[in-house]
C-alpha cells in the first residue's frame, strides 16, 4: 500500500481542502485578469501560470489552453481524461517527493495565491440552469402541507426524478447580496392579489453540479455513461419567496419567486475527489424504468449544515443539519433523465438537487419546513425567532466529507439578505 498523499503546502486536518480535494474554481487576483486555480489549504495554485510552463501539454488537452480565461468550459469541455490528468499532474507537483514548486521560491511566488488576497468569481458560464426535487423527505414535506400526508407525493415522483428549468442569468457566486425581491402576492382570505416585497423569503439548502463535455442533440446519455458527463459538485441555495410562490405556481411551477437570485460556492469539487464518500442508493421502491436503472449507481456521503447569522448575533448558528445521501435519485438518474428525450447538455449547465432534507427534523433543509410555514417559529440563542429570513440574515451553507484525518470539503455559500428597492 502506498503511503497517504501528503504536500509540502502545511494543511490542518479541519481544512476543506487539502491535497486529496484540489477542487477548480475561477480566481481574480487584484488588478489581474480572472484564470483558473485549485485550492489547496488557503492558498490557489494558478493553473494558468502551470500552463504558460508547458505542464498541460499531453494528449488529454488536444493541444488547447484553458486555465488563463475567466471560466472553465473550455477545460470542462475537453471531459474526464483532461480532469483526471489534470489532478495527477497537481498531486505530483504539490507533493512533498516533488522539487519543482517545493524548492524553487521564485516559481512558488508565481504560481501561488492567498485566498484573502483575491476575489472568487462565478467557476462556469453558465448556459442552463435545472433545478430537480429529488429529496423524498422534502418532497414529503411541502405535498403534506399543501394535500396533507396521504396525497403528499405526486404519483409521478417515484418515477421521475421531477425538475423544472430555472434561470441562469441570476446565478451568482458565494458573497454576493440578496435583494428581497418584490412580486405578486394573494393573502389567503383578500379577493385580489397584492403588490410588494416578499414577506416570507427562504433559503433552499441544495447541491449542484457541473455538465462537462455534453450530448448533441437527439442523443441521449445512456445511465451508465452519465457520471462520464459530470465534472464536480457545488453548495447551492435556491433562495425563495413563499409567497409570491404560493400564488405563481399552478399549473406550470416556479417563476419570479426563485429566478430572482440563486447563489452557488466557488469552489468545484470533482467527482475523483469524492471518489473514497460513495455511497449505495437508498432503495427504490417501485424499481425505475429501465434507462433510469444503472449498474452501479450510487450517491456520496456529504455532511451539510446551514448557518443562520442575524445582524444581531455574533456566530452563526446552525439550523440545518443534513446529508446528501437523503437524495432519493442520484445524479447519473438526473442526467440520464435530462436527456433522455434528446435534450442536449453543454458544458457549464448546472444541474441542482432541489432542497436536501432527511428524515428527522433538524435535517430540513429550508424555512419552510423547519418552520412549517411559519407555524413554528425558530428560536435563535440569542431570544429572537424566524418565520422567514429578515432583512440583515446572513445565511452560509456549507458541506464536506469526512477522511480519515483530512476533509474534502465545499468551502461554503454565503449571502446576506439587504431591503428590497422601492
Ligand atoms: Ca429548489
Amino acid at each position: 500500500m502506498s503511503s497517504p498523499l501528503r504536500s509540502f503546502i502545511e494543511v490542518p486536518a479541519d481544512s476543506h481542502f487539502p491535497i486529496q480535494n484540489l477542487p477548480f474554481g475561477v480566481f481574480q487576483p487584484k488588478q489581474e485578469k480572472p484564470r483558473v486555480g485549485v485550492a489547496i489549504g488557503d492558498l490557489i495554485v494558478d493553473l494558468s501560470v502551470l500552463e504558460e510552463l508547458d505542464h498541460f501539454r499531453s494528449p488529454e488537452f488536444q493541444g488547447q489552453e484553458v486555465f488563463s480565461g475567466d471560466s472553465l468550459n473550455g477545460f470542462l469541455a475537453l471531459g474526464r481524461p483532461a480532469w483526471r490528468k489534470t489532478r495527477e499532474i497537481l498531486q505530483r507537483l504539490l507533493s512533498t517527493e516533488t522539487p519543482t514548486l517545493r524548492d524553487d521560491t521564485r516559481l512558488r511566488e508565481r504560481v501561488f495565491h492567498a485566498q484573502k488576497d483575491v476575489m472568487m468569481k462565478l467557476p462556469a458560464r453558465i448556459g442552463n440552469y435545472t433545478d430537480f426535487y429529488s429529496s423524498y423527505y422534502h418532497a414529503h414535506n411541502v405535498g403534506t402541507m399543501l394535500r396533507g400526508p396521504e396525497n403528499a407525493l405526486m404519483p409521478n415522483w417515484k418515477w421521475l426524478p421531477v425538475a423544472y428549468h430555472g434561470r441562469a442569468s441570476s446565478v451568482v457566486v458565494s458573497g454576493a447580496d440578496v435583494r428581497r425581491p418584490h412580486g405578486q402576492i394573494k393573502p389567503p382570505d383578500a379577493s385580489a392579489p397584492i403588490f410588494g416585497p416578499t414577506k416570507s423569503l427562504d433559503y433552499e439548502l441544495e447541491m449542484a453540479f457541473l455538465v462537462g463535455p455534453g450530448n448533441s442533440r437527439g442523443e441521449p446519455v445512456p445511465i451508465d455513461r452519465a457520471v462520464d458527463q459530470v465534472f464536480g459538485l457545488v453548495l447551492m441555495n435556491d433562495w425563495s419567496a413563499r409567497d409570491i410562490q404560493a400564488w405563481e405556481y399552478q399549473p406550470l411551477g416556479p417563476f419570479l419567486a426563485k429566478n430572482f437570485c440563486t447563489s452557488i460556492s466557488p469552489w468545484v469539487v470533482t467527482l475523483e475527489a469524492l471518489e473514497p464518500f460513495r455511497k449505495p442508493l437508498l432503495l427504490q421502491d417501485p424499481e425505475p424504468l429501465p434507462y433510469l436503472r444503472g449498474t452501479n449507481d450510487f450517491t456520496y456521503d456529504i455532511q451539510l449544515e446551514a448557518r443562520l447569522q442575524t445582524s444581531s448575533m455574533n456566530a452563526p448558528h446552525v439550523i440545518t443539519r443534513t446529508n446528501f445521501q437523503n437524495l432519493y435519485w442520484s445524479i447519473a438518474q438526473q442526467l440520464a433523465h435530462h436527456t433522455v428525450n434528446g435534450c442536449n447538455l453543454e458544458p457549464g449547465d448546472l444541474l441542482a438537487s432541489g432542497t436536501i432534507s432527511g428524515a428527522t427534523e433538524e435535517s430540513r433543509g429550508c424555512m419552510l419546513e423547519l418552520t412549517w410555514r411559519g407555524a413554528n417559529p425558530l428560536k435563535l440563542p440569542n431570544g429572537e425567532t424566524r418565520k422567514w429570513l429578515e432583512d440583515g440574515d446572513t445565511l452560509t451553507i456549507t458541506g464536506w466529507c469526512q477522511g480519515e484525518s483530512y476533509r474534502v470539503g465545499f468551502g461554503g455559500v454565503r449571502g446576506k439578505i439587504i431591503a428590497s428597492g422601492v
